[in-house]
């Protein structure tokens, strides 16, 4: 077979890109296959629709934007590596290599690599109108539709750190940007609560959800499930939408590597073994504590040099 590679990484996000770069320094033939799940993001994943990374080594601040592009350039710079935006659709073990197959070719590879990652939550389906308003004022994406809304209200859904960076960026177009949080009190990183609390244009609904989102043609107000200031309804002209990510492991799961009840990948946190030998995972979709880019970009490189070491023991 032609398509053949030491190194194949699925996901084409800040980790698969670190993994591809270290995997070349090692001199490791190596294909990294993005847009696995349609999830329409361009190569750098999840982090290019991030406004400003202010916690990546190095950089004081830049745009999560820019910092992919960085990141793909260096990866991109070893002539070892090929990247491919192509949907997976398959992935057999035969012997002892690996098939995978997407939407347009096979390639055979003796270790692979998920650094699938996550995709945002939806609001869930018995919110009335949350789907039938997407792209119509309901948004996943602040960086993207948040210029579409200067002067006007919005609502931000959630309570992490994502959804104080939205309500935060959000800020800066809209007149006023509410955080509809279903618990007692926000929990985002302490400065980003500070830079919140300090935000005259943001106001924070507590223990509260929403149960509607109402419009004609676009969005024009929610229905909360409890009053505030007197009325369930507010009136505004769009969500955005940070509830969160789910574990983008499907694809790990029917080729027969343990998953956790999150659905998370359990590796090795030491090597990033999985429980498939030649079989790696990287990043948001493992089972770490911790989900940064910094920490995805550092067990991507860790897991190049495990794919690197279980290829030199198997030739021995
Ligand atoms: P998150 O921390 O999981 O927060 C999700 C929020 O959505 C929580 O407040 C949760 O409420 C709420 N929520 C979940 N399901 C809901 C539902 N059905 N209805 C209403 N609210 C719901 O997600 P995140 O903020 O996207 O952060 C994910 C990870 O990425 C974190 O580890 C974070 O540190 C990281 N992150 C990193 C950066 C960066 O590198 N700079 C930036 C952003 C995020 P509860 O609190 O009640 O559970």
């Amino acid at each position: 077979m032609k398509n053949n590679y030491d190194f194949i990484i699925i996901g084409a996000g800040g980790t698969g890109l670190a993994a591809a770069m270290y995997s070349a320094r090692l001199g490791m033939k190596t294909l990294v296959l993005g847009f696995t799940h349609g999830t329409e993001l361009p190569v750098g994943g999840v982090i290019t629709t991030t406004n400003i990374v202010e916690n990546y080594p190095g950089f004081i601040k830049l745009s999560g934007y820019e910092l992919a592009k960085k990141l793909e350039e260096h990866a991109r710079s070893y002539d070892l590596v090929e990247i491919k935006q192509e949907k997976v659709v398959e992935i057999k073990k035969e012997k002892t290599n690996f098939i995978i197959k997407t939407n347009k070719s096979d390639y055979e590879g003796k270790t692979i690599l998920f650094a699938t990652g996550t995709m945002w939550r939806k609001l869930p389906e018995d919110v009335k109108g949350g789907r039938e308003f997407e792209n119509k004022g309901v948004s996943y994406c602040a960086l993207c539709d948040g210029p579409l809304f200067k002067n006007k209200t919005v609502a931000v859904i959630g309570g992490g750190d994502s959804a104080a960076k939205d309500a935060l960026l959000l800020s800066e177009h809209a007149k006023k940007v509410y955080i509809i949080y279903r618990g007692e009190q926000i929990r985002p990183e302490p400065i980003n609560l500070e830079r919140i609390k300090s935000n005259k244009k943001i106001e924070i609904i507590n223990s509260t959800n929403i149960v509607e989102v109402k419009g004609e043609n676009n969005v024009e107000g929610v229905v909360l499930d409890k009053p505030h200031k007197g009325s369930k309804e507010l009136k505004l002209e769009s969500i955005f939408v940070a509830i969160g990510h789910i574990i983008l492991s499907d694809l790990a799961k029917l080729l027969g590597v343990k998953l956790n009840e999150k659905k998370e990948i359990v590796i090795n946190h030491m090597t990033s073994e999985t429980n498939i030998p030649g079989v790696f995972a990287a990043g948001d979709v493992t089972d770490k504590q911790f989900k940064q880019l910094i920490t995805g970009v550092a067990d991507g490189c860790t897991a190049a040099y495990s794919a690197y070491e279980y290829i030199n023991k198997k030739g021995k």
